[in-house]
């Protein structure tokens, strides 16, 4: 088979050939050329979110979470003390990295198959006023549950606190409005929906935040208030960039604004999505979460009763037919997920489908029901 593999996976994903020629060059970091790219980059980025009045956005060496450790890192006091809402493997990354910067650290835990709640944590707020800030995961990438961003923000603003939003899986592709969302920090990443490569993060910063965040980062390679400050005084990155992963981010957002912008990226995740919820029940998949609640980023799948059914063995007769599939995150049921995001559409997802109907043939599964 010529095609690569599609990467039916969160991140990194499949991305387009026109992307992926963007690497055949190379870039030096002082050039006014590809500073250039930077520049046109962050533009485009904040134009995504409508947020060019009231927020910066400072882009980070590194996968996501190396971001999101530098948002709290830089946002959050060394004496704040933050909430993590908790539903989800992305959450307990979130909180733990909170407490290995130092902050002050509390978990305030749901179950992974239900949205946070902002009632409770409007109690919570009213209940602890040490609380300085809050951390959200808008789409829990761990059971792909798509959390109620509007109204956590609301609820923030409300009692006079901070927000850092992990938006790692949902930029691009789910409506983000910083005109109407009040948030501090926003993160996200290249190689998400954007469908860039990965290699690089960046941080939306309100504006009149940016000058109390001097000083409280303390790591000097995490500090995003020293990256944004020297990248406007001197159009470069802190230390070396990731040449190649920006000039491929460059590319994939010509992409994206011409496919039509993120109300066409959902659109097309959601055929993506419909179609292979659609294929999976036939063949007897039953989706872990409640409709209601599922972002159409990644969907995860209880995985089948029958005895001879082994996740390996399905990865291994799925991955011969050129689709890469992600194992489950929870801790307490077998599942596995499908990612419906990258450069495809829904032909690659129905010859997923096949392909995996095919994968329980091989195993000898007659109905992928769940016990
Ligand atoms: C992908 C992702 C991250 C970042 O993970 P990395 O492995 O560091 O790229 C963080 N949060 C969420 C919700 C994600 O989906």
């Amino acid at each position: 088979m010529d095609r690569d593999k599609i990467l039916l996976t969160p991140g990194p994903l499949t991305t387009t050939l026109r992307t992926k020629l963007a690497m055949l060059r190379d870039w030096g970091s002082w050039d006014a050329d590809f500073n250039a790219v930077t520049a046109s980059v962050r533009k485009s980025l904040l134009a995504v979110i409508h947020g060019q009045d009231s927020h910066v956005v400072v882009p980070l060496q590194g996968s996501g979470t190396f971001s999101v450790e530098a948002a709290v890192a830089t946002l959050v006091p060394r004496d704040g003390h933050v909430l993590v809402l908790d539903n989800g493997a992305y959450c307990k990354r979130a909180a733990r990295l909170t407490t290995l910067m130092g902050r002050r650290c509390t978990v305030m835990g749901f179950d992974d198959a239900v949205q946070v709640s902002p009632a409770a944590l409007a109690e919570r707020l009213q209940s602890d006023r040490t609380i300085t800030h809050v951390v959200m995961i808008h789409c829990e990438t761990g059971a792909g549950v798509l959390n109620p961003l509007q109204a956590v923000a609301d609820v923030c603003a409300a009692n006079g606190k901070g927000l850092i939003v992990d938006a790692m899986s949902s930029f691009g592709a789910i409506e983000i409005d910083a005109r109407r969302t009040r948030f501090d920090a926003l993160v996200a990443a290249s190689g998400k929906c954007l469908e860039g490569v990965p290699g690089m993060g960046f941080v939306f910063i309100r504006k009149t935040l940016l000058d109390e965040c001097a000083g409280r980062s303390q790591s000097l390679a995490m500090d995003l208030h020293d990256q944004y400050v020297y990248m406007e005084k001197t159009t470069q990155w802190r230390f070396t960039p990731p040449t190649h992963v920006v000039v491929a981010l460059a590319e994939a957002i010509a992409q994206f604004e011409a496919e039509g912008g993120q109300p066409a990226r959902l659109a097309r995740y959601t055929s993506n999505y419909q179609t292979l919820i659609t294929g999976m029940k036939k063949l007897g998949f039953k989706p872990f979460l409640d409709p209601a609640i599922q972002a159409p980023i990644i969907v995860t799948f209880h995985a089948p009763a029958d005895a001879k059914y082994d996740f390996k063995t399905f990865y291994a007769a799925a991955r011969a037919r050129g689709f890469i599939l992600y194992p489950g995150k929870l801790t307490q049921i077998e599942t596995f997920r499908v990612g419906c995001i990258g450069a495809i559409g829904p032909d690659e997802m129905e010859q997923a489908v096949h392909a995996m109907g095919l994968a329980l043939q091989d195993m000898g599964i007659a109905s992928a029901a769940p016990a």
